[in-house]
């Protein structure tokens, strides 16, 4: 049965360039997710853009000398290339300066302001009386209280990685003037997530809302559920919805000067105001994707943004009315770089426009080495010599030299057309009866989100083909029985069909690739259980679908890192 699925990637933040962390947690499974979906034949809108409001963009601002908007501009260009490059395949990559994103979190502002969901409270927070403005966390340092380093922020310090609140800091003082700020009442609109206890612990526990049957929980990831249980098991509290800050979406309502929403209220309706854009521009119906019951809505995020994605946003949803709920959140934990945390601010990362400079034409191998070692349950490390050896032996030795040898011979013994398959031995019969299960094994395994385990079954077929040619032996056979070795590459060649149909969710390249090298068009995932290449279809030359990675390319890769 055909459904819709709208399907989200976590907004990137644009004051800094993508990493394969980022890639690793919320953007690659989401793409072998939709390609695969799409390949299925169901409707599916992929959303996602740039994050561009927010102190860390001022801050960049002012580190770099631009605007914020200037901030923006920059890294929303440089990641949706990358995105793009590497065959991230959004129906959508917006932006949240956007004037659409504007007028939707501000309708969503009003809507719950007239419907009385928060309370208004007034609180003391540090002023700089220089500036004149409100300081943002990140805007006061100070000593730590816990274990005194110099230059602790007002959210964390990251000396010892505690997390603070400005107030607890010693000797606090203004980014921006260098001078001590004073404290200065503001008023501010709160979310009061404490009334909404009862129903989410129902939805997210039991998958149960208003009493319908919404979801299953057991379809949860166990980190995610755990995450969820612990937030309300510690009670919720009311959260601040507006911040005292000029860059971002203002407050639409009197007496709000200076204010401007907050994260949790702007982000994520990002996701909204992309899908309006996107039905905008291609005749669409953006309601069919958000406030359609038969629309399954699947958030794509790391384990950092979990009580965001399964507490606060189906708050902020179902307060407003009209809106359907995740029906699930398949959350990654964080990839790890040779053994070390991913830091931007200490350059320890591998950047995704910088790898796709060096290693042209080898998008997949990338996509291949992080889908492999994706961190689905718990953290995972990339290493170069991993990256290296999995390239070298599984990507080139496995799946590439299977597809070579069979083209190759189709094109030696018959000039590349396709041979008849004459009459079956026992052995032939028993590779097409497995070859007709791989389109279901791997489909159901990404219908899971076990992604890694997809992808090793896919890796499986084309080990069956590797050991098929091997038992074999066609290039022994041909002088001696040709019609044996008719019905060994024909079987062969169907075989190296599915693959280009099964592997396009994880290696879109080289599936393309190697469908152009069998002229092989329109073809869906269910195809890739049934025959794809007739008797006397002509096929072309064989291409190298994989390269080797030397040893002196991935050394150059370490250095570079440690430097
Ligand atoms: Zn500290």
């Amino acid at each position: 049965m055909k459904k819709r699925f709208t399907v989200t990637s976590a907004l990137l933040y644009a004051n800094g360039p993508l990493h394969i962390g980022h890639i690793a947690g919320a953007y690659l499974p989401a793409d072998i997710y939709v390609r695969y979906l799409k390949g299925k034949g169901h409707d599916v809108a992929f959303i996602c853009g740039s994050d561009e409001h927010g102190a860390a963009i001022t801050l960049q601002a002012k580190k770099e000398g631009i605007s914020p908007q200037g901030i923006v501009d920059k890294y929303h260009t440089i990641n949706k290339k990358a995105f793009s490059d590497f065959g991230i395949d959004f129906n959508i990559y917006h932006r949240t300066s956007d004037k659409l994103h504007h007028e939707t979190s501000q309708d969503f502002f009003r809507t719950l302001e007239k419907k009385d969901v928060f309370t208004k409270k007034t609180s003391e927070q540090f002023y700089d009386e220089e500036n004149k403005q409100f300081l943002a966390d990140r805007y006061i340092t100070g000593e730590c209280p816990k274990c005194n380093a110099a230059g602790a922020y007002g959210d964390q310090c990251e000396k010892c990685g505690c997390t603070l609140s400005p107030n607890e800091l010693i000797n606090p003082t203004s980014t921006l003037s260098g001078i001590a700020p004073i404290k200065k009442e503001t008023s501010h609109w709160y979310l009061p997530m404490q009334n909404h206890e009862k129903w989410l612990k129902d939805w997210i526990e039991s998958g149960y809302l208003e009493g319908e049957n919404h979801h299953d929980p057991k379809t949860w990831k166990s980190q995610v559920l755990g995450q969820c249980k612990s937030w309300i098991e510690g009670g919720l509290k009311a959260r601040a919805m507006t911040r005292d800050l000029d860059w971002g979406v203002k407050v639409p309502v009197k007496d709000a000067d200076g204010k401007v929403l907050y994260v949790w209220l702007d982000a994520p309706i990002g996701y909204i105001s992309a899908t309006k854009q996107w039905a905008n521009d291609s005749g669409k119906n953006w309601e069919d994707y958000w406030k359609n019951k038969d629309t399954e809505l699947i958030h794509f995020i790391g384990k950092d943004n979990i009580v965001f994605h399964c507490i606060i946003f189906p708050i902020i949803l179902k307060a407003h009315g009209g809106y359907i709920l995740p029906s699930n959140v398949p959350a990654n934990s964080f990839l790890n770089l040779e053994g070390e945390k991913l830091s931007t601010s200490r350059n320890w990362a591998i950047w995704l426009h910088e790898y796709l400079e060096d290693f042209k034409g080898q998008e997949d191998s990338l996509r291949y080495v992080l889908c492999a070692t994706a961190p689905e349950s718990k953290d995972t490390d990339f290493t170069w010599k991993d990256f290296q050896s999995r390239n070298n032996n599984e990507l080139v030795a496995i799946f590439g030299n299977f597809i070579n040898r069979v083209i190759v011979l189709t094109n030696k013994y018959w000039d590349g057309v396709v041979p008849p398959q004459n009459d079956l031995e026992d052995y032939d019969k028993e590779v097409l009866e497995k070859l007709k299960e791989f389109p279901e094994k791997i489909g159901s395994s990404i219908e899971k989100f076990r992604f890694r385990e997809a992808l090793q079954e896919l890796i499986g077929l084309s080990r069956l083909g590797n050991k098929y040619l091997a038992d074999t032996e066609p290039w022994k056979l041909k002088k001696i029985n040709e019609k044996r070795t008719e019905t060994i590459i024909h079987i062969s060649l169907q075989i190296a069909a599915s693959l280009s149909i099964l592997s396009h969710p994880f290696l879109p390249f080289s599936s393309k690739k190697l469908k152009d090298m069998l002229n092989l068009n329109d073809v869906n995932w269910d195809d890739a259980k049934n025959y794809n290449l007739s008797i006397g279809k002509q096929i072309n030359k064989a291409e190298l679908l994989f390269s080797k990675i030397e040893d002196e390319t991935i050394e150059k890769q370490i250095k570079k890192l440690k430097n």
